[in-house]
């Protein structure tokens, strides 16, 4: 019964970088995916010529020179920056956190007076080894850019206290003291000109693949269709939730057409304050300077997740992190079976750490590099 080298369950950035690899080593693969489309998160439709990014703004960076030369196989990269800009009760902040930003707030015009602001509220607070986001947000910036561009949008993002959140998700933020408005450090960044389905139809060229087809919903035949398994899906959901449910924070995409080819200046704008629904305003065709007489906005609604609602990003706090050590202990004694991206991962993955771990489990698994 064994049609195919893999069935890798998942046709996002993990699965697509897979069945990439495998085919290029002669192996036969089928993909399939429960969605209607390949692509996972990063899956763009086309609107009035724009390309709108489906599941939520998708910047690519990376420091990898080898990630950055493999997606250029399949599209070019323009010379985006993500630079988004911060709206606290009608006032314009620049991010990630820097001397514009600084300037902003106190009128600081020297990274010396900014430090030195900086430095005194940190003081004033004591705090030694940061347990949690607030605190490791207070330690990096201080109360006033907490208070302002920080608590709000996190408490609504993550629909919880600032406190009961692990401190690494706000050092994804750079802090700069130069008039820098990139919002990542990396050495490449851009959008793929023409969107990212360019990169996944690249990647899933030549590969057999099935849409609107969940494994689970035929796990018996689908176990005997391939010699191997590589699957991207949710890690609970593979062991019937035995430990219980990993928990995820969710989203809700409003989406709009404005007749006006300019809506908001900039791709992304933050909205900062606690009382505002939405957490951040795409502008899909500033990514790729579209020129299009009408625009496309995307509002961001964070929302609570239940079994069954669109998983977007871990709660990676210390009880469902336990949960998954248990899952992956059952996890590390399948044979058959390998487990990969950011649902099986249960992390915080970008793109490029997608790409990279997809690479590296194909090198261990083809051993195509000696
Ligand atoms: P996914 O893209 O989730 O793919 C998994 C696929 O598996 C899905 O298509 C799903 O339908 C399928 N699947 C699951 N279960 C089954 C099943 N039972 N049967 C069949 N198919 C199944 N990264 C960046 O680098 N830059 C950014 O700017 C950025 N912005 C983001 C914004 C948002 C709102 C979010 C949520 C993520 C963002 N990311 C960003 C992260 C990026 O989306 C991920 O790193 C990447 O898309 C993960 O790829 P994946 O293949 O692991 O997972
Ligand atoms: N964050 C914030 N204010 C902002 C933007 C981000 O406080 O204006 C915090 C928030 O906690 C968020 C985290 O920084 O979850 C990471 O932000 P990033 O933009 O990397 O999140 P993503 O694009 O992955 O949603």
């Amino acid at each position: 019964m064994d049609t195919y080298d893999y069935l890798v369950v998942g046709a996002g950035l993990f699965g697509a970088t897979f069945a990439w690899h495998a085919k290029q080593q002669g192996k036969r693969v089928l993909v399939i995916d429960k969605r209607t489309h390949a692509g996972g998160n990063v899956y763009c439709r086309s609107v009035e010529g724009i390309n709108v990014h489906a599941y939520g703004a998708h910047i690519f960076h990376t420091n990898d020179t080898p990630i950055w030369e493999f997606v250029h196989r399949f599209a070019r990269f323009n010379r985006y920056t993500n630079a988004p800009v911060a709206n606290y009760k009608g006032e314009l902040y620049n991010l990630p956190f820097n001397m514009n930003t600084f300037y902003q707030l106190w009128k600081v015009t020297t990274p010396a007076a900014a430090r030195e602001i900086i430095q005194k509220q940190i003081e004033s607070l004591h705090i030694e080894e940061p347990t949690n986001l607030e605190e490791q947000a207070l330690k990096l910036v201080g109360t006033d850019i907490y208070e302002k561009l920080i608590k709000g949008y996190t408490e609504k993002q993550w629909g919880c206290k600032a406190t009961e959140l692990p401190a690494f998700i706000i050092k994804r933020l750079p802090v700069r003291f130069t008039f820098d408005n990139n919002y990542f450090n990396d050495r490449y960044q851009g959008i793929p000109e023409g969107g990212y389905n360019r990169i996944i139809d690249g990647l899933l060229e030549g590969v057999d693949v099935r849409l609107n087809t969940n494994y689970f919903h035929d796990r018996d035949a689908f176990n005997r269709i391939a010699k191997k398994i590589v699957y991207t899906g949710a890690m609970d959901e593979f062991y019937d939730y035995r430990f219980g449910e990993l928990e995820y924070r969710s989203l809700r995409f409003e989406e709009e057409i404005l007749p006006t080819d300019n809506y908001q200046g900039n791709a992304v704008v933050n909205y900062t304050e606690a009382s505002v629904p939405y957490t951040r305003i795409i502008e899909h065709k500033h990514f790729e300077f579209g020129t299009q007489p009408v625009t496309v906005i995307t509002r961001e609604y964070p929302e609570a997740w239940r079994k069954g609602s669109e998983p977007y990003y871990p709660i990676n706090n210390t009880l469902n992190n336990n949960r998954f050590k248990q899952y992956q202990t059952l996890a590390q004694q399948e044979t058959h079976i390998l487990f990969g991206g950011r649902l099986a991962e249960y992390r915080y993955y970008d793109m490029h750490q997608v790409i990279g771990s997809a690479m590296v489990m194909a090198r261990k698994e083809l051993e195509f590099l000696k």
